[in-house]
């Protein structure tokens, strides 16, 4: 279903508000990587307007490797985010990381999130095919491009055909950068399927001064849209500050950004 043999022409999602993701817009996402606190969402948010992002993302869920790092704010962190949002027309991207916070979440994301962790989360993928919001899948840490691709199917199988799917690097020898951005799952994921393609940069490289060439060879690549990580002071993020964009930096990303889509 997700495959362009069955349907040829693309899929572009409306998140409301004149706020689209697919082809014939470049859809830009930014925000920290964890949601902090009022005052942190505030500022990025402030930085999101003034520079005509739509999209935040940020998590309160977070998958962390080890048990005793930030693990997010949780219900709480999301509803104010969701009020806060709401007040400024900025549209939420936010983490899901099991099935019983699929209907607690519901009310206030705008979409969800299934992180590179969960890409083969079959219960998980099963439960978001029931809701009648957009999913954005991260390709899974070690997961080819055909995994990805049936990982959707399962959402859209289930019923959800609102979805977007993410290149966020994967788990390569290389250890010179966090992980292996594969700008090769650009166009072949635009040729396979008809679903939006974008791509994470931050997560894709790891290393804040690489983020933005990354982002714009995506989007040269073919991608429909950008999800990078932004913080006030990216030194003091609660959770991946080195491959966070500060606001000059992110000002200037979507300045280019825009300016390379034009040529495509
Ligand atoms: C994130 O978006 O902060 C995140 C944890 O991403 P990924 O699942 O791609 O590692
Ligand atoms: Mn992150």
């Amino acid at each position: 279903l997700v495959s362009r043999k069955w349907r040829v022409r693309p899929t572009v999602l409306d998140l409301g508000d004149g706020v689209r993701v697919g082809e014939g817009s470049l859809t830009l996402a930014a925000g920290p990587c964890s949601i902090e606190s009022e005052a942190q969402m505030e500022s990025i948010m402030q930085h999101l307007l003034d520079n005509d992002v739509r999209i935040m993302r940020g998590g309160v869920f977070k998958p962390r490797s080890s048990p005793y790092s930030f693990r997010g704010l949780g219900m709480e962190g999301l509803k104010l985010f969701h009020q806060m949002a709401r007040a400024r027309g900025i549209k939420i991207v936010t983490e899901v990381m099991q099935v019983s916070q699929v209907e607690e979440m519901h009310d206030y994301v705008d979409v969800f999130q299934v992180g590179a962790r969960n890409t083969q989360n079959f219960n998980l993928l099963d439960a978001l095919g029931g809701v009648d919001k957009p999913v954005l899948i991260k390709r899974g840490i070690s997961g080819t491009i055909e995994e990805l691709l049936s990982s959707a199917e399962y959402v859209f199988s289930g019923g959800n055909e609102k979805l977007i799917l993410c290149e966020r690097g994967i788990r390569t020898f290389e250890t010179a950068s966090r992980n292996t951005l594969d700008l090769n799952a650009v166009p072949i994921l635009k040729e396979k399927t008809h679903l939006p393609v974008i791509v994470d940069p931050s997560h894709g490289i790891g290393i804040r001064d690489y983020v933005p060439s990354m982002a714009l060879a995506a989007v040269m690549a073919g991608a429909d849209g950008i999800i990078y990580e932004a913080h006030e002071k990216p030194e003091e993020a609660a959770s991946d500050g080195a491959q966070t964009l500060n606001f000059q930096e992110s000002a200037r990303l979507v300045h280019n950004l825009r300016k390379v889509y034009q040529l495509r």
